[in-house]
This record gives C-alpha cells, sequence and structure tokens, in this order.
C-alpha cells in the first residue's frame, strides 16, 4: 500500500463488502476521497488577496493526490477488487478484505481505468496526476515560491479533472442512497470556481509581457500555463511559475514529454536557422494554438506549413 490513507479506505471497503455484495459501487471509500478532496479545496482556496501559505499548499497536495489516489481506484474496483493490486494476477480476497496487499501505482491506476474500464484520460490530465504525486513525494524539499505557483495552477488542473471524473464516472455508478454526493459537488464546483479565478488574474497581470511575445510562447511543462516564451540569449524562463532551463535541450524534452505526453521523447531535429539540435517539430505556440509548427528552443524562431513537413520527413527517414 502507498500510504495510510489509502489502507484505512481499501479496509473500510472490506469491511462493507462482505456484509453487502450488490454490484452498486460501496459508497465508503468515495466518502473517504471526497473528504480529502473538500480538504484540499480548502487549502487551495484564495480567501481576499492573500495566496495560500506554504503550508496550505503543502496539505493541498497530499489531500489532492490522496483524493486522486482513493477516487481513482473505487471506480477499478466497482469493476473488480482485484484490479487495485499491484498483481492482479496474485490477488487474494483474504488480502483484500485485510488490506494487507501492495496496491497498484497512480500510473498503473490511470493505464487500467483507461484500458479495462473504459474511462478517458487526456495527456494533460495524465501529466497533471503524475506530476502531483512527484511533487507529494517530493514535499520535504517544498517551500519556494516558484514552486507554490506552480503548485497552484497544477493543483487546479488535477482538482478540474477530479471533478469532472467524479461527475461522469463515479456518480452514475454509486448507489441510490448515496446520491447526496451531488450536493457536495456543487459547493466544491463554486470553490473551483475561486481557485482558478487566482491563475486567471495571474495571467491577465502577465498579458502586458507576454502578449508580444505570442508568436513562439508554449504551455509550460511545470505549471502547464501558456507562459513560456523561447527566445535566443535567454534562459528559458516561465513568466507564470519562474521556472527556468539553462539548456535548450531540456526544456525542449520536457515540452516533449510533458505536454507532448510522448513517454519515449526523440523528437529533436537540427534547426534550419541557428543548425543547432534543438528544433521540436510539433509545437503549439499562444499564435498557433491549433496548428502544430516546428520551434526552435534554442533560438526562438518558428516554422510553419512546409518546413513543419519537411522536419517530419527528416524524423521518419533518418
Ligand atoms: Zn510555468
Ligand atoms: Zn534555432
Amino acid at each position: 500500500m502507498s500510504n495510510q490513507a489509502e489502507r484505512h479506505a481499501t479496509a473500510e471497503t472490506g469491511r462493507r463488502l462482505r456484509e453487502n455484495s450488490r454490484p452498486d459501487l460501496d459508497f465508503t471509500p468515495v466518502r473517504n476521497g471526497m473528504d480529502y478532496l473538500i480538504s484540499a479545496v480548502t487549502n487551495l482556496k484564495n480567501d481576499g488577496a492573500a495566496p495560500p501559505s506554504d503550508r496550505d499548499l503543502k496539505y493541498a497536495v497530499l489531500h489532492l493526490q490522496a483524493a486522486t489516489e482513493v477516487l481513482l481506484k473505487a471506480r477499478l474496483v466497482h469493476v473488480h477488487w482485484s484490479l487495485v493490486f499491484k498483481d492482479p494476477g496474485n490477488a487474494s480476497r483474504k488480502a483484500y478484505e485485510n488490506g494487507k496487499f501492495e496496491s497498484c501505482n497512480i500510473t498503473a491506476t490511470m493505464d487500467r481505468l483507461t484500458k479495462i474500464a473504459q474511462v478517458a484520460i487526456d495527456d494533460k490530465d495524465r501529466a497533471a496526476i503524475k506530476d502531483l504525486a512527484d511533487t507529494r513525494n517530493a514535499l520535504t524539499h517544498f517551500g519556494h515560491t516558484a514552486n507554490a505557483f506552480a503548485v497552484e495552477a497544477k493543483a487546479s488542473q488535477v482538482l478540474g479533472f477530479l471533478l469532472t471524473f467524479i461527475h461522469r464516472h463515479l456518480v452514475p455508478v454509486l448507489a441510490e442512497e448515496s446520491k447526496d454526493i451531488e450536493q457536495t459537488m456543487a459547493t466544491l464546483r463554486a470553490q473551483y470556481r475561486d481557485i482558478t479565478a487566482f491563475v486567471t488574474q495571474r495571467m491577465k497581470d502577465l498579458a502586458s509581457s507576454l502578449d508580444p511575445l505570442a508568436e513562439s510562447t508554449v504551455e509550460c511543462p511545470d505549471c502547464f500555463q501558456w507562459a513560456l516564451p523561447i527566445r535566443e540569449d535567454t534562459p528559458a524562463t516561465c513568466h507564470f511559475c519562474l521556472a527556468q532551463w539553462e539548456i535548450p535541450q531540456d526544456v525542449a524534452q520536457e515540452y516533449g514529454l510533458l505536454i507532448r505526453g510522448e513517454d519515449d521523447f526523440r523528437g529533436l531535429r537540427d534547426c534550419p536557422c541557428c543548425g543547432e539540435p534543438y528544433c521540436v517539430g510539433v509545437v503549439n505556440t499562444v499564435q498557433s494554438k491549433e496548428t502544430d509548427v516546428a520551434l526552435c528552443f534554442g533560438c526562438g524562431d518558428v516554422f510553419y506549413e512546409r518546413r513543419v513537413r519537411d522536419l517530419h520527413n527528416e524524423g521518419m527517414t533518418g
């Protein structure tokens, strides 16, 4: 088991399942997950002008991560209880009921939801959930202002995903008497609007500095905001979360992995402009959100249409 909360949730599930074998999803782990979610939202909520403190953000991350894990696994249990085992082939009912087993990690949980339960999770949500899990594990090093912005933006991404997930995939399979969860959801949605308002306001404040750089501004792999302009002769710096990359190759690769969701990123090409191998063939910028362009993460030059095709072809043959 990866944490105490989950162990508790699973033990509760086991107890309830012994006395109730209806196919409806048992409510106990869901209620447990909702408790974590309410706590996370309370910690993230931006009352008045003061942003959440480092301590607020720490508990927001811990509890949001716990909520994500418990709620996603609750949906897997609805398909079959053995699916939350790290190795379902070795699952036993007794171990499940006692809560004494090694459960699957968050990546495996998402894979199984997609492949077995037909729950679609898009690349951006997947990356944010994975990243939140990593952040929780790295919390002992937490406390940096730059991180606080990124954490808040990413947490609101995961929160947005969870609210949709609960509505679409959990509530429909809950037992009838548990539908009062919708009431909690209404409150959470209202609070979610306050949280995203912080992100929106900060992006608005940054507009005057970011607007002139729209042609080469991409989504930041750290905070997922469209706030990372790529320019020649300056380390790439996100205006929203202040993350900085000294080496163009690093930011290009993180972009490929986290924004394009390519697990094995090999997309770097020689730039037709500066000749350095920092060009990514499939990029979206603020100015070109719908149409792919090629962008050099070294010199910031953007290449449209024919050049993108050439870069693709080079990639396929060489
Ligand atoms: Zn950023
Ligand atoms: Zn270049």
